[in-house]
C-alpha cells in the first residue's frame, strides 16, 4: 500500500512551474507536497555534461528582456546570466551560396526582404487586435481560429524565401508543424511574446541570455529549498475530488489536500484520471493538445574556432539539418559548442527529412557535421564530442512546446486554465504572456498560486 500524507496543497510536476508554485505557497505559509513522475527535477530543462564541469542545456535555455518573472526568479535564487555570443558576422546560406552579414537581418533577396516585412507587418497588426486574456473575443477571432498559421503563410507569402524564414523561426521557437497550430493561437503568442523581432532575435530578443550553470539550476535551487516536500518517482495517476478536499494518488504516495495544482502541459495532464470527470472543454483541450517535438544537436570543439575568423557562429540556412545554428559555448569560451535544432516544422512545408535522420543518431550526427562543414569549413568536421537531446522519447513529457489546433480557442476559450473545483492549472501552456517559455512557466505558477491563496485553501 502507498504511504499517505496530508497537506494544504499538492503540486503535480517538478518543472519550473510546479516548483515555483510550491515555493510561493511555502512562502505564504502553506504546507505543500510536490509529486514528480520522473527521477529528476527540471522537466523540460536539463543539462548535458560536455566535459570537466562544462555543461550545455538539453532543453529550455534562453531568457531575454521582457521575461520579467523568470528574470526576477533568477535574481531571487542568486543565479546569474550571460549573453549569448553573437560578435562577428553571421552566415546566411541558401541554394548552395553562403553570404556573411552583420546585425540581425539575413541578406535575403530584395523581393524576399520586402515580402518578409509585409508578412511581419500584417501579422503584428493582426496580433495587436488580439486581447491576451481572451483571444477568442478578437473581432476576427473565428476567421483566424478556423485556419492554421502554416496555411496563412502559404496563402500570403509571395516568395518561398520569406516563407522559409518564417518556418525556421517558427521551428526553433515552437518545435511543431505550422500547419497544426491555429493562426489565432500564433497571433496571441506574437502579442504575448513581444512581437516577431523579439521572438526571433538574440540581442534584445528572447535568445539574448543564458543561465550560468544551465537553466536546470533554477529547478535544482527551488528543490533544494523545498527539501523533503519534493517526491521524485511519483507519477500521479488519479485526482479525486469530494466536498472536503482532494486525494491525489501516485505510484509512491497518496496525498490528501485542500487543493491541487497540476503543473505540466495539457497533453501530459491528459494521462491523469480525474474523478468526477473533467468538464468537456478541459477534456477536449487536453486530448487535442498538439505537442511539438524537437531534438537539440551539439558539436563540441576544443575551442570556438569560428570566432578567430570573425564569425559569430550563428547561421540561417536551407541545409537539410542545420537550419539555424548558434554558438552555445560556455561563458568563458573554454570549449566551442555549435547547436542546432531538429524539429518538425519544415517537414510541414512538404519537405522530407533525409533518410534515417529521425530515428538514427549516427545519421543525425553525420548530417549535422556535413552541414557545419559547409558553413564553417573543414575544422567543423571533427568535433571532440557530439551530444544530442531527443525529446521524442521522454516517458512523462510529450513535447517541447505545443499549442492548440484550429477551433480550440474559440470553442473552449480559457478551459486550459479555468480551475475545476479544487484543481488549478499551471505549466507554461496556461500562461497568457510568454506562453511556451520559461517565463510563462513562472507566470502560470504565480497565477495558480494567487487562485489558491485568494480562494483560501479548503474554501
Ligand atoms: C528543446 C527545448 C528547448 C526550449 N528552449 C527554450 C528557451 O530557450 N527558452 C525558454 O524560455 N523556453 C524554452 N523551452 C521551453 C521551456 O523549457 C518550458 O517552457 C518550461 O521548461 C516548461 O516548464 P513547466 O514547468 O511548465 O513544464 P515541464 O518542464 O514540462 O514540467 C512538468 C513536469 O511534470 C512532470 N509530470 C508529467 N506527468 C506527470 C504525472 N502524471 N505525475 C507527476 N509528474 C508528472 C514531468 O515529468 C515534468 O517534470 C524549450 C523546451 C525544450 C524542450
Amino acid at each position: 500500500m502507498n504511504g499517505f500524507r496530508s497537506t494544504d496543497v499538492v503540486v503535480i510536476g517538478a518543472g519550473i512551474s510546479g516548483l515555483t508554485a510550491a515555493r510561493r505557497l511555502a512562502q505564504a505559509g502553506r504546507s505543500v507536497v510536490v509529486l514528480e513522475a520522473g527521477d529528476r527535477v527540471g522537466g523540460r530543462t536539463m543539462n548535458l555534461d560536455v566535459a570537466d564541469g562544462v555543461v550545455t542545456e538539453g532543453g529550455g535555455q534562453w531568457v531575454g528582456p521582457g521575461q520579467d518573472r523568470v528574470l526576477a526568479l533568477l535574481g531571487e535564487l542568486g543565479l546569474r546570466t550571460f549573453e549569448t555570443y553573437v560578435d562577428g558576422k553571421s552566415i546566411y546560406h541558401r541554394r548552395g551560396r553562403s553570404k556573411r552579414y552583420d546585425g540581425t537581418i539575413p541578406p535575403l533577396s530584395p523581393l524576399a526582404l520586402a515580402d518578409f516585412a509585409q508578412l511581419q507587418l500584417r501579422l503584428e497588426r493582426m496580433a495587436r487586435t488580439v486581447p491576451l486574456d481572451a483571444p477568442w473575443t478578437a473581432r476576427r477571432a473565428r476567421t483566424w481560429d478556423a485556419t492554421t498559421f502554416g496555411h496563412w503563410l502559404d496563402a500570403n507569402a509571395m516568395t518561398a524565401e520569406a516563407r522559409e524564414m518564417f518556418a525556421i523561426g517558427f521551428s526553433v521557437t515552437n518545435s511543431e508543424d505550422p500547419h497544426s497550430t491555429s493562426l489565432l493561437v500564433q497571433l496571441a503568442r506574437i502579442r504575448g511574446s513581444g512581437g516577431i523581432d523579439h521572438i526571433v532575435n538574440v540581442t534584445g530578443g528572447a535568445q539574448e541570455s543564458r543561465v550560468v550553470g544551465g537553466t536546470v539550476r533554477i529547478a535544482e535551487r527551488l528543490a533544494e529549498e523545498l527539501g523533503e516536500a519534493v517526491l521524485l518517482d511519483s507519477p500521479v495517476f488519479e485526482i479525486a475530488q469530494d466536498a472536503d478536499g482532494v486525494t491525489v494518488r501516485s505510484a509512491r504516495r497518496d496525498v490528501r489536500a485542500d487543493r491541487v495544482i497540476v503543473a505540466m502541459s495539457p497533453a501530459d495532464a491528459a494521462r491523469i484520471r480525474v474523478a468526477p470527470g473533467l468538464p468537456a472543454g478541459r477534456a477536449m483541450v487536453q486530448r487535442r493538445w498538439s505537442s511539438g517535438v524537437e531534438s537539440k544537436l551539439f558539436a563540441v570543439y576544443e575551442r570556438p574556432f569560428w570566432r578567430e575568423e570573425g564569425l559569430s557562429g550563428q547561421a540561417v540556412t536551407d541545409l537539410p539539418v542545420a537550419r539555424y545554428v548558434v554558438d552555445n559555448s560556455p561563458p568563458d569560451g573554454g570549449v566551442g559548442i555549435l547547436l542546432t535544432f531538429l524539429g518538425t516544422a519544415h517537414a510541414g512545408f512538404g519537405e522530407r527529412w533525409p533518410d534515417g535522420i529521425l530515428d538514427d543518431p549516427a545519421a543525425r550526427r553525420s548530417a549535422f557535421l556535413a552541414d557545419l562543414t559547409v558553413l564553417f569549413g573543414e575544422r567543423a568536421a571533427n568535433p571532440v564530442a557530439y551530444l544530442e537531446k531527443d525529446w521524442t522519447h521522454e516517458a512523462w513529457i510529450s513535447g517541447c512546446v505545443g499549442s492548440r489546433p484550429p477551433g480550440s480557442l474559440t470553442q473552449y476559450t480559457d478551459a486550459d486554465r479555468r480551475p475545476v473545483g479544487r484543481i488549478h492549472w499551471a505549466g507554461t501552456e496556461t500562461a497568457t504572456v510568454n506562453q511556451g517559455y520559461l517565463d510563462g512557466a513562472v507566470r502560470a505558477a504565480e497565477r495558480a498560486v494567487d487562485e489558491v491563496l485568494n480562494r483560501g485553501a479548503g474554501s
